[in-house]
């Protein structure tokens, strides 16, 4: 949510479009019916708070082999 930049009432998201995987266009209607600007704003990630979880194979027996019965490792069926 944004504040209009002409009469500071709050806008609403109506739309959005990525420009990168990072960078996205935002656009917005103003909520006071006086006004009613539309503009656009923009988002980016700006910096990393936290990477993700490292994805090393556990050292558990019993976690690697919850982990090898997701779906995604599973091996396609040839039978
Ligand atoms: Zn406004």
């Amino acid at each position: 949510m944004m504040h209009c930049p002409f009469c500071k009432t709050s806008a609403h998201s109506r739309s959005s479009r990525y420009l990168s995987d990072s960078v996205k266009h935002r656009y917005y209607q103003c909520q006071n019916v006086l006004c009613s600007a539309t503009f656009r704003s923009m988002e980016s990630v700006e910096s990393i708070i936290r990477q993700p979880v490292a994805s090393d194979e556990p050292d558990d027996d019993f976690i690697q082999a919850e982990m090898d019965k997701e779906p995604k490792q599973r091996p396609s069926a040839t039978q």
